[in-house]
């Protein structure tokens, strides 16, 4: 019988990798499911919630895991904890690949098999899969949302015996999945939404959500995404034009919501302190880039910043103040991903290392790193017995401890 186990993550994380839905659908799939006691009720999950739906409950984070195949984290989970795992289990989370090499190293060393969720291919098979997208959408909403209740101006226009109350202007930076939600929440809050990205395809997808698309579109912003549908970094000379219209832009926004990500570099800086200081005061910025150093010269990453009048919001984790809906979401991401891997008739697990999903998000396997670019931002290289991990995988030592070529704070792959 295949045992997943679910510890309790840190104090600073409200989501749980499962819900008391996932754990039935899994039980159904022939798996054993033990969650630490009490690990789900800041999502208002409670063990006997888990209970009813087949679950056992573990006194502690070490008896959660002992004895399981596979184990549900949200973010990495403490190195002594993953000690106490099996040699070969496999671990699945958000596990921040591009951080932390060391610490990285020192989990593939335990022998457990690393899957970093981040990862998953952005490909019609697993968009079921895709946590960067289930947690973004949310977090895109918290943001306009936190805006609206902490701008001391009503929204929507409203026409009144006493006068009219005028619309709110909100610029969107960055259009990918949170940046959409972004502009749908405002445009539902009743907000005169624009919203700008240097990808193409986005032009059509903000007015179809009846706002304006504004950015600079000249032959680099034609090339400017990659054949997976991300960003490219833009060169100097496109900067300096992007940052003209922002620049005059800006000033006549009231809420700025921005979302703009380049896989695996730092979030590009798309307002300067003079740009903050063009804007009204009493005007404000929710920056989510925050977690990869921001979108603004000024973000305090898990602060807010205030200058001249302007709050720039640094908040982290803000799909995390959605604990319900976003344990839900990322709870179904991991169960669509593990559930081909269980042999029905066997009830045991059966990776198939040679799946592309598979082979995508697996960073570590026997004591190795096994994905070439994250074995390289730690001066090793993959893992052999990896090789069918990233498909390209050859030499044979494994990632060094004290290998430190850290990866640049920024996120994903392409
Ligand atoms: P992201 O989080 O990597 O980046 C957010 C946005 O910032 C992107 O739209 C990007 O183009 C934009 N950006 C980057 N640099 C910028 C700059 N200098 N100025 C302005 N904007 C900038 O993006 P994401 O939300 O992960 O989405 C990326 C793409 O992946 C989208 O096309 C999305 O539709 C696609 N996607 C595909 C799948 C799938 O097929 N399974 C799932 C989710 C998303």
């Amino acid at each position: 019988m295949i045992a997943i186990g679910v510890p309790a993550e840190d104090k600073d994380e409200p989501r749980i990798g499962m819900t008391p839905e996932t754990a039935k659908k899994l039980i159904k799939a022939g798996a054993e499911v033990t969650v630490r006691s009490g690990a789900g009720l800041r999502s208002h999950f409670s063990d006997q919630d888990y209970i009813d739906a087949g679950a056992k409950i573990a006194k502690s984070d070490a008896d959660a895991v002992a004895g399981a195949d596979v184990v549900f984290t949200v973010r990495r989970p403490p190195l002594a904890l993953a000690k106490t795992m099996k040699k070969g289990a496999a671990l699945i989370g958000m596990l921040d690949p591009f951080s932390d090499a060391e610490g990285l190293d020192a989990l593939a060393e335990t022998g457990v098999s690393l899957f970093a969720m981040e990862l998953m291919p952005r490909i019609t098979r697993a968009q079921s899969m895709d946590v960067l997208s289930s947690q973004s959408n949310l977090a895109g909403y918290k943001a306009v949302v936190d805006a609206a209740a902490a701008f001391e101006r009503a929204l929507p226009m409203m026409m009144t015996a006493a006068g009219t109350v005028p619309a709110v202007r909100v610029f969107i930076m960055g259009v990918g999945v949170a940046g959409l939600q972004a502009i749908a929440t405002a445009r539902r809050l009743g907000a005169i939404v624009t919203a700008t990205d240097v990808r193409p395809a986005v032009k059509e997808q903000v007015a179809s959500l009846g706002a304006k698309f504004i950015a600079v579109e000249d032959e680099e912003f034609k090339q400017a995404e990659t054949a997976g549908g991300y960003a490219k970094e833009m060169s100097e000379e496109y900067k300096k034009k992007q940052a003209a219209l922002v620049a005059d832009h800006v000033k006549g926004q009231d809420i700025v919501i921005t979302t703009a990500l380049i896989p695996g570099r730092p979030a590009p800086k798309l307002i300067s302190k003079a740009m903050i200081e063009s804007m009204k005061p009493g005007s404000l910025i929710v920056d989510l880039a925050a977690e990869r150093g921001g979108n603004t010269e000024l973000t305090k990453p898990g602060a807010i910043a205030e200058h001249k009048g302007v709050r720039i919001f640094g908040k982290l984790n803000l799909a995390g103040d959605l604990p319900v809906n976003a344990s839900s979401l990322y709870a179904r991401n991991l169960q669509a991903f593990i559930e081909p891997f269980i042999d029905k008739e066997k009830k045991t697990l059966a990776i198939d290392w040679n799946d592309e999903l598979a082979k995508g998000t697996a960073i570590a396997r026997d004591g190795g790193i096994v994905n070439d670019m994250i074995a390289q931002r730690l001066g090793g290289k993959a893992n052999a017995k990896s090789a069918g991990a990233t498909g390209n995988s050859r030499a044979k030592a494994p990632a060094k401890k004290t290998a430190a070529k850290r990866a640049p704070k920024g996120g994903k792959t392409s």
